[in-house]
């Protein structure tokens, strides 16, 4: 068994050296206010509203929710967080998320505004992975379409078809300036009745671009009752096609509307039963991986301290060295700080996604992540008792 010892996740000087007193003031602020579930039903609401009739929120969003959990409004401007995060060995994912567009010209600059961030990492030692979301690149009725074409055996209408291929180019496109790089990229998962189509692509990458190194990684959604058995699957294919695996494991970000959907068309929830069994797989998933760690290369997405701390000790039952480059940690910029910097400072493998872009295509995301945080059971208030300790051991008072 490997001697180096296991991270704290409760080291508040670790985990929060990289605010100041102002931004870890801003940090308590926010958690306590999205912490109440009620004001984040409101403000969403409201938000939502405000970009309908296009009233700016500016002013209120970027030196509030914004500034904590976005990089910047471009990739130059995220260039301070980058700079401050690998000050403490902590590593960047940059995420320009645009999701549900629709009109070619914006799918297209969303391909050449990821592309400019795969040349942006390129001989960067501070920037871990890429990333991009299918939805991005796609409409979502036609990622539908084709997933549903596949199950069926049945053809794609020839407009489908051509809009196909040019989804199947920008995503080609986005690998291979990846692999020229010598970089690696994530494929988020996205919704079960589009992520058919998503797996497909990411394993044609895999298999194109993961026959001499992981360059490729596709997203397992482990609150799914039946992707413990896709991962298997997948690894399988991957021994037959003679290329390596890369899988990002995560819960799932889409469990309300997956259920509301399930509900509304009158079939079984693709989601598990309960919590526990999200928990279960997702762990049994980070096993089976480390198993097999020398064909699949491993990502875990994850803010559950449980989690993280069961990938340390898996590593260290393997003999794997912390740094070992097979094996990452990542989580959102601006949550779980203190499972991010102990990792770091104990020589983990560390990388936070650094969402960026102009601040009214922020907003979709910066509700999201309120809302999670105030339907994920007690992380809300791990993240501000853990904030205010820290708050009153730079006061002297703990
Ligand atoms: C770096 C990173 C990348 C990510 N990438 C993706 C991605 O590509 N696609 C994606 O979908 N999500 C992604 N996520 C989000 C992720 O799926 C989770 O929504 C989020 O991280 C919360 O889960 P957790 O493991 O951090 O912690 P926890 O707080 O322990 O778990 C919360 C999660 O458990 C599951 N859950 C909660 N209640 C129940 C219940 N009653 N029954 C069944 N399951 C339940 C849900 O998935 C919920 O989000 C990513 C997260 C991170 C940190």
């Amino acid at each position: 068994m490997s001697q180096s010892p296991l991270p704290r996740f409760n080291d508040t000087a670790q985990a929060f050296q990289h605010l100041s007193d102002a931004e870890l003031r801003r940090a308590v602020a926010l958690f306590a206010l999205i912490g109440k579930p009620w004001l984040v039903h409101v403000g969403s609401a409201l938000a939502h509203l405000a970009l309908k009739l296009r009233i700016p929120l500016g002013w209120a969003v970027r030196p509030t929710v914004y500034a904590h959990f976005c990089g910047g409004e471009s990739i130059a401007g995220s260039e301070t967080t980058v700079s401050k995060l690998a000050e403490h060995n902590v590593q960047t994912i940059l995420d320009f998320s645009a999701e549900g567009q629709t009109e070619e010209e914006r799918l297209d600059a969303t391909c050449a505004e990821v592309l400019a961030a795969i040349q942006a990492a390129d001989g960067d030692k501070r920037h871990a992975f890429a990333v991009f979301k299918v939805s991005g690149l796609s409409d979502n009725g036609l990622l539908e379409r084709v997933g549903n074409s596949k199950a069926k055996s049945s053809a794609l209408s020839q407009e489908d078809e051509l809009a196909w291929q040019r989804v199947q180019s920008r995503v080609r496109a986005l690998c291979e300036a990846t692999a020229q790089a010598r970089g690696r990229v994530l494929i988020d998962a996205e919704e079960s009745w589009i992520q058919d189509a998503i797996d497909d692509l990411a394993e044609d990458m895999m298999s194109d671009h993961n026959k001499e190194r992981v360059v490729v990684y596709n997203t397992v959604q482990l609150y799914r009752h039946d992707r413990l058995g896709y991962l298997k699957d997948m690894a399988s294919r991957a021994d037959e096609g003679g290329y390596q695996c890369g899988v990002k494991l995560v819960r799932g970000a889409y469990m309300e509307k997956e259920r509301e959907r399930a509900a509304s068309l009158g079939c079984p929830s693709p989601i598990q039963p309960d919590k526990a069994s999200s928990d279960r797989d997702f762990d049994a998933a980070m096993e089976w991986v480390l198993d097999r760690i020398d064909r699949i290369h491993l990502i875990a997405g994850s803010h559950n301290e449980a989690s993280n701390m069961k990938l340390c000790e898996g590593m260290k039952a393997r003999n794997l060295a912390p740094n070992d480059p097979r094996v990452w940690f990542a989580q959102l910029l601006g949550m779980s700080d203190p499972i991010t910097f102990n990792l770091a400072a104990m020589g983990y493998n560390v990388a936070k996604y650094v969402p960026y872009g102009p601040i009214r295509e922020a907003i979709p995301y910066l509700i999201r992540r309120a809302q999670e945080n105030t339907s994920v059971a007690g992380q809300t208030s791990r993240e501000l008792e853990l904030l205010k300790q820290e708050q009153m051991r730079r006061r002297g008072t703990s």
